[in-house]
């Protein structure tokens, strides 16, 4: 929990930075060390007890100070004294997506503006469109990035929400009496984004497991506390729902509890028809009211005459039909995954070497890696010169020369420019040996000139994979226009795959993307877009938007061997 509390402030310093006009690659260290610290998922204080925060990506000696300031004393003097620099209101609205700095400064010194409330009622009064660069177009962005922010905020990405589950989760298994517990809802269906956390646990002593609940760190306030249910609210004022059920019923209570309320909807009618009904307490016979399931959530669906349904499927999107018949997809699985594509180092912006990266895929079982640094126009990530690229290249030879388990690829995040041209010329991109395609830019340009924009990256021989295909970021940025139906179909014509980006604020392509893209024939990778070695444990939310698109292994490029994976690289390229 300290962590994302550093982190916040961290998100802060680089804000009031920016709002001075200050050093771009500080402020960039800032991002950058606050993003890393949000994945970090080891004990803070315990490496700060032992002096090795620097060990931690992108923290070095000043950083790693301002760390153990915050742990001792609970603020960090630079931060504050910033604060007390700038006008009042400017941290909450450089929170709104597409306020950046220069904007603040005028709103802030022009109209007086200090409070996110202030600027939607100037936006509506038509305050802004007089002030200097700003139309009557901007001020209607800036009200629709109020509303991004104000969407973020009533539900919290998968990135925060699984971790707190799984310590909440720990917790309640350690409560006297407790036998099985789970998460269930939302969560357990891997949602991209949650509202309130739901939990589901088995106790024979109901009220113990309340009380962990209640007397954790995370329980900042109690909403509810009866003899099943407990509801509180953490830290961060999210709401955790808390269920306790007797073994017996587990079962029946995890299905109920999981949802989606559409799915379970379908089910009860499913069992309508078979003289049957289906609660939280379990399967019963209408007629008779005997029970037939209840303690294993398999049973609850064997009794309907079904196969279990993996939670990510549960949407009332053609599952029961599907496990009616016996044709439930085999999802892809962890297990599955050979390999992560789209990682950067310290060679652009990324925090971890070449090096240690290898050792981290490596350790985590994987075949290979592709590394893409980003490309020379991306200068505030230090993209590399054609020069640069070439002396990375010769360092990834020299690392796969030693032998191991762990193949580096030789690749390239390249920028998608405006004209729809790669940003390395072609004989370069030939010498790779997998090439990402992204546009980093000229989101404004309209769904017509940025579809022809990824179509046109795609129809290089090169190029094979395009990354976060529709630019979103979750609570911070709305996906740019383009119309996805046009890149899927050329996508599959040309042999290019379709990146879902794992970072869990991107989610890039979206499952229900993802699904549509699949029924196209193309080709998609799960790649965790890694800054920091942590992050490649992000993987896991790919895989849940990619099992809830229902792709198996075959739809996946990740699951091929090496041999396999740079014969379908070949493939396009000798088209
Ligand atoms: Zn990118
Ligand atoms: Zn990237």
């Amino acid at each position: 929990m300290k962590q994302r509390e550093i982190a916040a402030l961290f998100t802060q310093m680089a804000n009031l930075l920016d709002y001075r006009g200050e050093n771009p690659f500080r402020i960039r260290a800032y991002r950058r060390a606050a993003q890393n610290l949000e994945s970090f998922s080891g004990d803070l204080e315990r490496l700060a007890a032992e002096g090795r925060l620097r060990e931690l990506s992108g923290i070095g000696a000043d950083l790693a100070e301002k760390i153990r300031e915050y742990l001792a004393t609970g603020t960090i003097g630079a931060v504050e004294s910033l604060k007390r620099k700038v006008p009042p209101g400017v941290l909450a609205l450089l929170e709104v997506p597409g306020l950046g700095p220069k904007t603040a400064r005028l709103l802030t010194t022009r109209l007086r503006v200090s409070t996110v409330g202030e600027l939607e009622a100037a936006a509506r009064a038509r305050r802004l469109r007089g002030l200097p660069g700003f139309g009557a177009k901007k001020e209607e962005n800036l009200l629709k990035g109020i509303g991004v922010l104000a969407r973020g905020r009533e539900r919290m990405h998968l990135g925060i929400a699984l971790p707190l589950a799984n310590e909440l989760l720990a917790l309640l298994r350690r409560a006297p009496g407790v036998s099985r517990v789970s998460t269930a809802g939302s969560l357990r269906r891997m949602r991209e984004t949650i509202g309130d956390l739901d939990l589901l646990a088995s106790s024979t002593q109901p009220l113990r497991a309340m009380e962990a609940l209640r007397r954790s760190p995370l329980c900042a306030r109690v909403l509810v506390s009866g003899t099943t249910k407990a509801s509180i609210l953490t830290p961060d004022g999210l709401q955790v729902d808390l269920r306790v059920v007797p073994p017996e019923s587990f079962g029946a209570a995890l299905q109920y509890f999981t949802g989606s309320k559409e799915h379970n909807v379908r089910l009860r009618e499913l069992a309508g028809r078979q003289g049957l009904k289906v609660n939280e307490y379990g399967v019963f016979r209408l007629k008779t009211g005997k029970r037939l399931a209840g303690r294993e959530e398999t049973d609850v669906y064997k009794a309907l005459g079904l196969a279990w349904i993996p939670p990510e499927l549960r949407e009332d999107c053609g599952e029961l039909d599907a496990a009616k018949a016996g044709r439930l997809p085999a999802l892809v699985e962890s297990g599955d995954i050979r390999g992560d594509f789209h990682i950067h180092t310290t060679w652009s912006d990324g925090s971890d070497p070449l090096s240690r990266v290898a050792k981290a895929g490596a350790s985590r079982g994987y075949q290979y890696l592709a590394i893409c640094d980003h490309s020379p126009s991306l200068k505030v990530a230090h993209g590399l010169s054609v020069a640069r690229l070439r002396r990375q290249m010769r360092e990834i030879r020299a690392l796969n020369a030693r032998g191991g388990p762990l193949r580096l690829l030789m690749g390239a995040e390249v920028d998608i420019l405006n004209d729809g041209s790669m940003d390395y010329p072609d004989q370069v991109l030939a010498g790779l040996d997998f090439v990402v395609g992204s546009i980093h830019s000229g989101f404004g340009q309209g769904e017509a000139a940025l579809t022809r924009r990824l179509i046109a990256a795609m129809r290089n021989p090169h190029v094979t994979l395009i990354a976060h295909p529709t630019g979103r970021l979750m609570g911070q940025r709305e996906p740019y226009p383009v119309d996805l139906e046009a890149v899927f179909k050329a996508a599959q014509a040309t042999g290019t795959a379709l990146e879902i980006n794992a970072y869990p604020k991107r989610l890039d392509l979206n499952d229900a993307a993802a699904r549509r893209a699949r029924d196209a024939g193309v080709m998609l990778a799960l790649s965790t877009d890694t800054h920091s070695v942590d992050q490649l444990e992000q993987m896991t939310f790919g895989l849940a938007v990619a099992r809830r698109a229902w792709l198996e292994p075959r739809h996946l490029l990740n699951c091929l061997t090496l041999t396999q994976l740079l014969a379908w690289v070949g493939r396009k390229r000798n088209k």
